[in-house]
């Protein structure tokens, strides 16, 4: 049963259709425990599993190795974490999809040998694999305790990404705990994640056009789908459950041609008008934070 804020602790939420919550302290707008539960029961880590040659080519047609569309953000945060790390870095992505934000990295001059994957399903460890000759784990984030054979001690980075993954992360407490353990001191970890306001604007308006059967389609409530809807307002809270980390910034995405070309028309309206008005409403966002010195 879903009795509190999985956030902000607080007992002061209100149910939704569809098993969402909206906490009235906090603003985080989630999933239920029990339909987190039963969504993730589907969706368990197959370390041992086979490449699906069929999902492998879906996969590489989905993310072109010549056509990324996020290139540009991901160029955007190698060269940030260049610039502190240096050649030297180190650096994870969790869910990687094909390795293209380590690829960025390695332009710079990041050593190959230095950066690595985690991934919950075969098909995308071969995508990085096929794609940058990167190597990739398979596990869940909340389990992941990589150990360095040098040391025996855990594996640490001082670049951890996670680009449109921590909103299907159902204990994102244990999460980041694992992600802390993983940064050295002064690390960074990146999350890129949709927007509970433009979320919960769609959800909304789909509850008052009587439409609640789209409901599970613009939230991705699915197997494997979303169950945490964060802001810009409200991230900086994750520091309250993993006391050693540390907002460093957070804003709203800028769109890029490269991405959303001409379709894009009212992200790169909307994106100009929340740089001018306090609108607050716009479909994505980043947080950045540091592990504390
Ligand atoms: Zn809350």
């Amino acid at each position: 049963m879903t009795t509190h804020c999985l956030l902000c602790q607080s007992t002061n939420i209100e149910p939704h259709a569809c098993g969402m919550f909206k906490c009235r302290e906090c603003l985080y707008f989630f999933l239920g425990v029990d339909e987190r539960d039963a969504q993730q029961a589907t969706f368990i880590p197959t370390k041992d599993g086979k490449v699906n040659e069929a999902k492998l080519t879906a996969l590489k047609k989905k993310y072109p190795k010549d056509g990324h569309g996020k290139r540009g953000l991901y160029e955007r945060y190698a060269k940030r974490y260049h610039d502190l790390f240096g050649n030297d870095v180190r650096a994870l992505d969790i869910g990687a999809s094909g390795g293209f934000f380590l690829h960025e990295l390695e332009k710079l001059g990041a050593s190959p040998a230095h950066v690595r994957a985690l991934e919950i399903e075969p098909d995308y460890k071969q995508l990085t694999y096929d794609y940058f000759g990167y190597e990739s784990d398979l596990d869940n984030i909340e389990e992941y305790r990589p150990i360095d054979p040098a040391t025996g001690s855990t594996q640490t980075y001082h670049v951890i990404g996670l680009f449109d993954v921590l909103e299907h992360v159902h204990h994102f407490d244990t999460a980041l705990a694992r992600i802390a353990d993983m940064l050295e001191l002064g690390g960074r970890v990146v999350f890129k994640l949709p927007a509970r306001r433009w979320a919960y604007a769609k959800y909304r308006v789909m509850r008052a056009l009587g439409a609640d059967d789209k409901i599970p389609v613009v939230l991705y409530i699915e197997p494997g789908g979303h169950l945490n809807y964060w802001d810009t307002d409200n991230i900086k809270r994750l520091e309250a459950i993993e006391p050693r980390l540390k907002l460093v910034e957070t804003h709203y995405l800028k769109p890029t041609w490269e991405q959303f070309g001409a379709r894009g028309w009212w992200r790169y309206l909307l994106y100009g008008a929340n740089q001018i008005l306090p609108i607050r409403l716009f479909p994505e966002f980043v947080a950045e934070f540091e592990k504390k010195r």
